[in-house]
């Protein structure tokens, strides 16, 4: 049998519908955990491929798995299809449609399949988490391996995703009249202002690629009132997941300093946060070759390439993953999370570079059940730097 070329044949066959599927998602753009509609998309296709849908997997109402295939190892094909408040400006439609026709595809050949595929929905990637809740509930329980692919403005087989940790900081000072007794307050936002500034001047202190990010999400009352609360978030983000942790500290230091400095207190929650990514080379060396094959090459990401955060690293501490970007547009011309990009997830160009990573990510898992020194590879290196 001729896998791969069945599965090339059986997606290109399948293109019209998945593009259909994901341009509709795309026009109905949902946050995190409220994907109602792309979910019922997605599960009515996977029931049409002739899969028994599991829904509302590990509690979540916008979760799905489905399993087929044969006796051996499993592999794990994960789709996402969050939007953001600007819509589809990360293209998860793109991603929930390569994983879909990657299912398509593997689909065809199930009976000759020497192992399962399972095709999982995991909602909330956009700061919801939602493939951590799933881990956590054992919807991942028994997958070997697990791969899924997201659009930007770059060609890589790897992303050096960074380890996040979200704060939250609310301060609590002394109300006053502003003009008539400010002796008598103490100001909370002045904490907060502090805050921002202690640091900026920790970040010099920070090793190379960290970052710390934060907005004002209360600024005080009213004007003439001395602000009696306020509150602001912080991401902060490392290479590490431990990094991370000492960092997301640091923050939390500069916020007692500014508490005590101005007479005020503070209260810290810590929203949740995501592990870095580790990429695992034995497949994403094998999607890269699949990839080039089908005519476009994607190298490894060199170490500082720019990168944000995802849940999918989490998924990459408990089994080999990948997570390769494919360009969908040109650099300068829009990347995620700008508004720019929400058409880009709707070209032609997309819906071309979705169908080729479907292709080469089915052919990928296709290997990994097929050829056990494959599997055992990745494996072997998952356990070498799962600690990284
Ligand atoms: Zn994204």
């Amino acid at each position: 049998m001729d896998a791969h070329g069945e599965i090339a044949r059986t997606i290109d066959n399948y293109r019209d519908k998945v593009v259909a599927l994901s341009h509709e998602i795309h026009e109905h753009p949902e946050l995190k955990f409220q994907e109602v509609f792309a979910a019922g998309l997605l599960t009515k296709a996977a029931s049409e491929l002739g899969l028994e849908v599991e829904r509302e997997v590990g509690g979540l109402k916008t979760a799905f798995r489905a399993e087929f295939g044969g006796k051996g190892p499993t592999v794990a094909i994960l789709a996402e299809y969050d939007a953001l408040p600007n819509g589809h400006s990360c293209g998860h439609n793109l991603i929930a449609g390569a994983a879909l026709s990657a299912v398509a595809g593997l689909k065809s050949i199930a009976s000759q399949l020497p192992g399962r595929i399972v095709f999982i929905g995991t909602p909330a990637e956009e700061g919801g988490g939602g493939k951590i809740i799933l881990i956590e509930k054992g919807a991942m329980r028994g997958v070997d391996a697990a791969m899924m692919a997201h659009p930007t403005d770059m060609e890589f087989c790897t992303m050096p995703a960074l380890a996040t940790q979200h704060l939250r900081l609310t301060f609590h000072g002394r109300g006053a009249h502003a003009a008539l007794a400010p002796w008598d307050g103490s100001s909370a936002l002045s904490a907060v202002l502090q805050t921002f500034q202690s640091d900026d001047a920790m970040r010099l202190h920070l090793r190379d690629g960290s970052r710390i990010h934060g907005i004002i999400t209360d600024g005080g009352q009213a004007v003439n009132i001395i602000p009696v609360r306020t509150e602001c978030m912080f991401l902060a983000r490392g290479k590490t997941s431990k990094y991370t942790k000492e960092i997301a500290e640091r923050v939390l230091r500069c916020a007692e300093g500014a508490a005590m400095a101005t007479g005020t207190r503070v209260e810290h929650e810590v929203i949740g946060g995501y592990k870095n990514l580790i990429n695992n080379l034995s497949m994403a060396r094998r999607y890269a070759t699949h990839s080039e094959a089908l005519g476009v090459k994607s190298l490894e990401a060199p170490a500082d390439t720019p990168t944000g955060s995802t849940d999918m690293g989490d998924v990459s501490h408990v089994m080999p993953a990948i997570h390769p970007s494919f360009k969908i547009a040109n650099r300068g011309e829009g990347n995620c999370h700008e508004d720019a990009f929400v058409a880009h997830a709707d070209s032609k160009r997309g819906y071309d570079a979705m169908i080729r990573v479907a292709k080469a990510m089915a052919m990928t898992a296709y290997d990994l059940l097929a050829e056990p020194e494959l599997l055992a590879s990745a494996k072997k290196e998952f356990e070498a730097r799962k600690e990284s």
